[in-house]
């Protein structure tokens, strides 16, 4: 096995405004693979701190990865560093970007976005190859030199991962036992999804686990590598629709990734969850580029003081209704100048019930500059199964409204 180097790239962590994911999630899987990492550095979004980092480890290193600074910001300076360090322009690799902007086509939004990103996202050093991005829009960039292969990969967490996983197979192959992968579907019952993936299901070198927690199903499939790939493969194209983006491992991280991708802002104004959509969307690290706050209004006064809930709706239907959910939700669009919003207003239980309205109703309102829609549903289960089916009810819808740009 060889030697590593990890960089990470970006003020905010060295400021402590975020944690360090990329270089300690790389390490990890070297280490298992009985590579010596022997560095991990972090340094500012300075031209000069990645030029040096570049004379500090090239030919000195196996493999030296940086993370960061590929975006299409002023702050993103990683591709001409690297071209100052190998003394050459820099020029737009159209072809392998038109297989990202292909990607979004049939996206206005964004296609438009990412077309705008092009310059510079696109440029490439001219002694170096382009890296595909299979997860967002900024090309990565690699290059030999003195028995070092350096990958310049971005930032995000999940592009990374994707990235590393795509250029270094052999680190990430797994033994033939242990492998696995997971694949998140949204409003579809569990015997629908068996039946429309027989084979995979059937496949006797395939071990394949159906775990229901309304409104997903997350299948889990266990066997040899490449079965194991081409069951996703199968299962993802079925499910085109209605599957999460591969990588997310949960609704709050689809939704932040949706978002991100359009550079949409995410609101939400909740009564019987008390703020667990808010707690769901911030657990993950980076959400903060993407949700801009959450009221959590228990009271009719706050429904109506804080989001604009008008008296004559909490007098004629009741808070818990789907016209409140509506006034909420554009109460929370317009508070917190985002571009998509949820609402909740149920009754969890155990007490508070009626006949026309039995524990466990939940009303959802969702608001964009489209309009606003609402959704009522009777959840079962205790209060503590009300609240997280109503957290995880309107994340997907919530990230289906963000994918479908309603
Ligand atoms: P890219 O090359 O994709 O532009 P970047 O670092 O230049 O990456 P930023 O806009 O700075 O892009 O970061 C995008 C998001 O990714 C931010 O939320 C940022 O905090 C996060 N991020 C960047 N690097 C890391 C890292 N090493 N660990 C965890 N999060 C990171
Ligand atoms: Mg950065």
């Amino acid at each position: 096995m060889g030697s590593a180097v990890l960089a990470a790239i970006g003020d905010e962590l060295l400021s402590g405004a975020r944690l360090e994911k990329n270089a300690s999630f790389m390490a990890g899987h070297l280490h298992n693979k009985g590579w010596e990492v022997k560095r991990v550095e972090v340094i500012p979004d300075e031209e000069g701190e990645i030029t040096a980092l570049l004379t500090r480890w090239v030919g000195r290193t196996d493999l030296l990865i940086l993370s960061g600074g590929l975006g299409p910001t002023h702050d993103d300076r990683t591709r001409y560093a690297i071209a100052k360090y190998l003394g050459c322009g820099l020029s737009l690799n159209d072809e392998m970007y038109d297989r990202i902007v292909s990607r979004v086509k049939h996206d206005p939004l964004r296609l438009a976005y990412t077309e705008r990103c092009r310059d510079p996202q696109a440029l490439i050093p001219d002694s170096a190859q382009a890296v595909f991005n299979p997860a967002g829009s900024a090309l990565g960039i690699r290059f030999e030199s003195n028995g070092t292969t350096t990958l310049a990969l971005p930032g995000v967490p999940m592009e990374y991962q994707a990235m590393t996983r795509q250029e270094l197979p052999e680190i990430f192959a797994p033994d033939s036992e242990h492998c696995w992968a997971s694949v998140i579907i949204l409003g579809v019952p569990e015997l629908t999804i068996a039946e429309r993936v027989p084979e995979v299901i059937a496949n006797p070198e395939l071990h394949v686990s159906i775990l229901p927690a309304f409104p997903q199903v997350e299948l889990i499939i266990r066997g040899e590598a490449r079965g194991v790939s081409e069951a996703e493969r199968v299962i993802r194209s079925r499910f085109r629709d209605d599957v999460l983006p591969q990588g997310c491992s949960s609704l709050a991280e689809a939704v932040l990734y949706e978002a991100r991708f359009r550079g949409a802002r995410v609101a939400c104004a909740e009564s019987c969850t008390g703020g667990l959509i808010g707690a769901a969307l911030t657990e993950i690290a980076g959400s903060s580029d993407v949700f801009s706050g959450g009221a959590v209004v228990y009271s009719n006064e706050a429904k109506s003081n804080i989001l604009g809930v008008r008296a004559e709706t909490l007098r004629e239907f009741g808070a818990v209704s789907e016209e409140c959910a509506r006034e909420m939700a554009g109460g929370a669009l317009r508070i917190y100048g985002a571009d998509f919003a949820v609402s909740v207003t149920g009754i969890a239980g155990p007490d508070g019930g009626s006949e026309s309205k039995p524990v466990g109703t939940v009303c959802f309102g969702f608001a964009s500059d489209r309009g606003t829609r609402t959704m009522r549903r009777k959840l079962p289960g205790n209060r503590e199964e009300v609240r997280s089916r109503t957290v995880r009810f309107a994340l997907s819808e919530l990230w289906r409204m963000i994918h479908d740009a309603w």
